[in-house]
């Protein structure tokens, strides 16, 4: 299993190459660059929240702690009060912290239902849709900021896949094939409840025409950069 400044430094590289690349399409500012890199490398961390290792689980709760905080504050901030604002980031905080996490943790386990393709999309699917029905933003930022997201998340699953091979003796180690699943056989209950949310995500996605727009946008975009 690769290690956290190993996910880090991966997903971090990985978000960064596709974000500079989404800045080339001319769709987005530098400010939605920077969100969209900080969204793959927060997605190629998000795995291990259902780890045992108590500094991998502080790490990457605390930061999504912290993502929730500005994103609820940004969106609270044009229609409520202050005061009102800052203690509903409290109580939803609270909440996460004493509740979320500790119900998360005693649901999953390292290696299971959390570290697969399906996690994988309903991630993307959950960030685009917060970002196009909630904070109002356009169909393109949020499908790129979407994907950013999964792809940082996916390139997570293939290292810690890659780290389950002994390169000296090219033997499998037996964690091998736990992460990049699309379906955790001892765990089919909780597979079936992660399609079905991303089938609901699926539903409110933003129209698959601005999908295929900036994915063509990001094709063109790269060839002409690598020719
Ligand atoms: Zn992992």
């Amino acid at each position: 299993m690769a290690d956290f400044r190993t996910h880090f430094t991966t997903a971090c590289t990985v978000s960064g190459i596709f974000a500079t690349t989404a800045l080339y399409t001319g769709e987005i500012t530098l400010i939605d660059t920077v969100l969209i890199w900080g969204t793959g490398t927060f997605g190629g961390l998000l795995p291990d929240i259902d780890s045992d290792n108590s500094i991998t689980l502080t790490i990457t709760s605390t930061l999504l702690a912290a993502i929730i905080a500005i994103g609820l504050g940004g969106y609270l901030a044009s229609r409520v009060p202050l005061a009102h604002n800052l203690a509903l980031i409290t109580a939803v905080l609270w909440f996460f912290r004493g509740a979320v996490i500790p119900f998360f943790a005693r649901i999953t386990v390292h290696r299971g239902n959390w570290h697969s393709l399906s996690a994988a999309f309903l991630f993307a699917f959950c960030i685009t849709n917060c970002s196009y029905h909630f904070f109002e933003k356009t169909a393109s930022f949020s499908f790129l900021l979407g994907l950013n997201g999964g792809i940082g998340f996916i390139t997570h699953l293939f290292l810690d896949e890659i780290f389950a091979i002994n390169l000296a003796s090219l033997k499998l180690k037996r964690s091998f094939g736990t992460a990049l699943k699309l379906w955790d056989f001892s765990s089919p209950c909780l597979s079936t409840l992660l399609l079905a949310l991303c089938a609901v995500q699926i539903y409110y996605l933003p129209g698959f025409q601005p999908l295929e727009s900036i994915i063509s946008k990001l094709l063109e975009t790269t060839k002409m950069g690598l020719g």
